[in-house]
């Protein structure tokens, strides 16, 4: 357990603290105008892992994540005329966007669960004056231990995530109480991923576009799919002493280099560490995911914590195809 601080955001030097401890690795608790937002700095990988281990998360589905408005959104995502009206009318404000994720966005792989799109927003009140003393994106999904009710005020935070994150900034009630609406823009029509705030008639209205309701026909979210994290090689599981043709992914020491170890190890964590073997579990995936590659051996990783999100992930690169 940790000591929860309480920040009240009541001038410019709150703001900035906020900043600073989230340029530090913190976890703090945002006011929203939807619901207070469980923030970590979104280039940051251990952070961003701390938000799931924080909210006892089981699986690593995609973040929503918060700038300070257009500029910022186009460091992260290709902002095309329509998701450029869609800003111009709703920022900020409680609709999510869900764009194409640029190369170079300096974001963190857990953020979008290794997808190629990004759900961007940029809310109102004083989160876009922290993200601008920050100079970057926060992830934020709601400040509640997964399961639990949304929370509106820095007290509802408290609840269920005090010892858990490092602080709170208290801004008063958060004054819709639902979440953000989320969609898609797609050039003639806007995608509707999940109702919330804003209603679809408010947006057709703005932009003079139909809103179609997904309806779960197609993949939205690959991350939902059983094998969409499968590498190009097979996977094994739970393996201590990986083969000779074998690449492995190890977590903790990597058991005797013999002349007939494995082909290749990339270490998710040396010292067995779950929040860092999180942050790099993607980035393992993806190095071993070559035409050249045809076996993957995986270390346990104990079903504790983060360990149970580590492990959904792998079943899923696993899974027959
Ligand atoms: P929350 O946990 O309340 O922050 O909700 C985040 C929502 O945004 C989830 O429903 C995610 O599936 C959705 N989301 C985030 N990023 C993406 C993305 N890149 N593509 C589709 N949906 C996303
Ligand atoms: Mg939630």
């Amino acid at each position: 357990m940790i000591e929860t601080r309480i920040i009240p955001l009541v001038d410019d030097a709150a703001e900035r603290q906020v900043a600073e401890r989230l340029s530090r690795g913190e976890l703090v608790a945002v006011p929203t105008e939807t619901v207070y937002g469980l923030a970590a700095d979104a280039a940051n990988g251990a952070a961003v892992a701390g938000i799931f281990e924080a909210k006892g998360r089981p699986r690593f589905n995609p973040l929503i994540a918060h700038v300070t408005g257009r500029d910022m959104a186009e460091r992260y995502a290709e902002v095309d005329p329509l998701a450029g009206r869609l800003i111009e009318r709703f920022w900020p404000g409680p609709l999510t966007l869900v764009l194409p994720l640029r190369g170079d966005a300096p974001l963190h792989p857990l953020v979008t669960a290794g997808l190629p799109t990004v759900a961007l927003r940029s809310a109102q009140g004083s989160l876009p004056r922290v993200l601008a003393h920050l100079g970057r994106a926060v992830a934020a999904p709601s400040a509640n231990r997964s399961g639990r009710v949304s929370p509106t005020t820095a007290a509802h935070v408290l609840r269920t995530l005090d010892g858990r994150i490092d602080a709170v900034a208290d801004g008063g009630a958060a004054t819709h109480g639902i979440e953000s609406t989320i969609v898609q823009p797609r050039g003639d029509h806007v995608m509707l991923l999940r109702p919330g705030a804003v209603t679809a008639s408010e947006i057709e209205a703005a932009i003079g576009l139909p809103v179609r309701r997904h309806d779960g026909s197609t993949i939205l979210a690959p991350g939902q799919m059983r094998s969409h994290y499968a590498p190009h090689g097979r996977v094994r599981l739970g393996v201590s002493q990986p083969d000779a043709d074998e690449h492995y992914i190890a977590f903790g020491p990597v058991p005797d280099a013999s002349p007939s170890g494995p082909r290749a190890v990339f270490q998710l964590s040396e010292r067995g560490d779950l929040r860092e073997a999180a942050s790099r579990l993607f980035e393992a995936l993806s190095t071993f995911d070559a035409p050249d590659i045809d076996r993957i051996a995986v270390a346990p990783i104990p079903m504790e914590g983060l360990g149970e999100a580590i492990n959904d992930r792998l079943a899923r690169a696993a899974a027959d195809r």
